[in-house]
């Protein structure tokens, strides 16, 4: 991919792609384990919640011009292989449960001592405006607790190609790249190299969150000529591949969450499953904590002081949309799986960046379990788009040898 693995992988980040590599390389089992686990597999998306930022009434993208960009003759194709059966959702296991008792179960944690209370924003914030002092929050962590939200068995729903394309996917992540234009109101020349640096961050992890989609579902792919799904080393060149500053911001969100899950693992040592079966969990945890370390991403780079604080709020504000955008993707799966990433971005960013101004440990024990969720499932999707990439580059080179 045109990376020269021995350099770093940002000026934030005191680590190379090969240290990345090496330390994916030995925590991949244990993360695939806890992400399987009945704690960490199931998610809650609210799929009636409306699209907030424009008017969006044309449903489900049937329409073929959709979809048109990967595959050209879709109305050729067998109907379970159409965009609108790929992209939804198997809810079968949790779909009985009623409302009210279906996450009962995952309280596992004892009473008190776990992620199951919320800290409560004390500001309101409204779509495009800047959020108050107290608000932490960069995404709406109360939607997990909306009557209509659903539980979802991600293991059940993997993350992979649906045929979601087109104008509409195209207008979602250009509204997304849009969120990432930070206004200077006091207008201090001495600002600029910080509001420059919160800029390319935020940029960097939306690109590599694309980056991500676009290695999963080029890595899933379902080849319709054969009817099997598997890598497609041409679609991964093209949408990854031959961009080296993707492949590098996919490795600069590696840093960012495996960062937030090191800096929070004193706390969770103290977590409370309360039964055998969740303490090999912890453990596990516990052993991918130990294979990090504090210099993969220096948070505190940023945001230094009062001056900066302004950017952090609107960091904050813009981030906060773009977990919102997410109700606006059309194809359930890919809403599914962008809601679990950027609710797992999101926690990474209230951990880096709000635990050393408020009590670290209140920080730690008031989030919610789905962020908790949504934070290791997010390593684990950067953590798979690392080894994927690892090996496309095997399948390129082979490919070239044997020309
Ligand atoms: P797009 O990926 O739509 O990109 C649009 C433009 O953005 C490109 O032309 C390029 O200029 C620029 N761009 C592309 N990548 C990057 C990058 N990494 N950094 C900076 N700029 C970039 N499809 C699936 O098959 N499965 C899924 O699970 C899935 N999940 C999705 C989740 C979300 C939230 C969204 C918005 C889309 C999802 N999609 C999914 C659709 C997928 O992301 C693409 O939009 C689709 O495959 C069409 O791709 P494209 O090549 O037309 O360009």
């Amino acid at each position: 991919c045109r990376i020269d693995k021995d350099e770093n992988v940002g000026a934030t980040c005191d680590i190379t792609f090969k240290e990345i590599n090496e330390i994916n390389g030995k925590i991949r089992p244990e993360l695939l384990n806890i992400v399987h686990s009945d704690f960490f597999k199931y998610f809650k998306l609210d799929l009636y919640s409306q699209c907030p930022f424009w008017n969006d009434n044309n449903g489900y993208c049937v329409n073929r011009a959709c979809a048109v960009d990967v595959i050209e003759d879709w109305d050729k194709l067998p109907s379970y292989w159409q965009p609108e059966v790929l992209g939804k959702l198997d809810k079968s296991g949790s779909e009985e449960a009623s409302l009210d008792t279906q996450d009962e179960f995952l309280n596992h944690l004892c009473d008190n001592k776990g992620p199951n209370k919320n800290i409560r924003a004390t500001t309101n914030t409204n779509n495009y405006g800047l959020v108050g002092k107290q608000d932490i929050e960069y995404c709406d962590v109360d939607e997990f607790s909306k009557k209509t939200a659903a539980l979802v068995d991600l293991t059940a729903n993997p993350e992979r190609f649906t045929g979601y394309g087109g104008e509409q996917s195209s207008l979602i992540w250009s509204s997304i790249y849009k969120e990432n234009c930070f206004i200077d109101n006091k207008k201090k020349n001495d600002t600029s190299d910080n509001q420059c640096l919160a800029k390319k961050v935020f940029f960097r992890l939306i690109s590599g969150l694309h980056a991500s989609i676009a290695v999963h579902l080029s890595n899933d792919y379902l080849n319709t000529e054969t009817g099997k799904w598997g890598p497609n080393l041409e679609l991964f060149m093209a949408r990854v591949g031959n961009f080296p500053e993707r492949v590098a911001n996919i490795y600069f969100n590696y840093a960012i969450v495996s960062k937030a899950i090191y800096k929070i693992s004193p706390f969770l040592e103290n977590l409370d499953f309360c039964n055998d079966y969740d303490e090999k969990t912890k453990e596990r945890i516990m052993h991918i904590a130990s294979n990090l370390n504090t210099k993969i991403f220096n948070e505190d780079l940023l945001f230094q002081d009062d001056l900066t604080s302004e950017f952090k709020d609107q960091f904050r504000s813009r981030f906060k949309n773009v977990t919102r955008i997410m109700d606006c993707v059309h194809c359930d799966r890919c809403r599914l799986w962008g809601k679990v990433q950027t609710t797992g971005y999101a926690t990474s960013l209230k951990i880096l960046f709000e635990m050393d101004d408020q009590d670290a440990s209140s920080v730690v024990n008031n989030l919610t379990k789905y962020e908790l969720i949504a934070l290791f499932n997010t390593f684990d999707r950067i953590s798979q788009s690392v080894q994927s990439i690892n090996n496309f580059e095997k399948l390129y080179y082979k490919k070239i040898n044997s020309n």
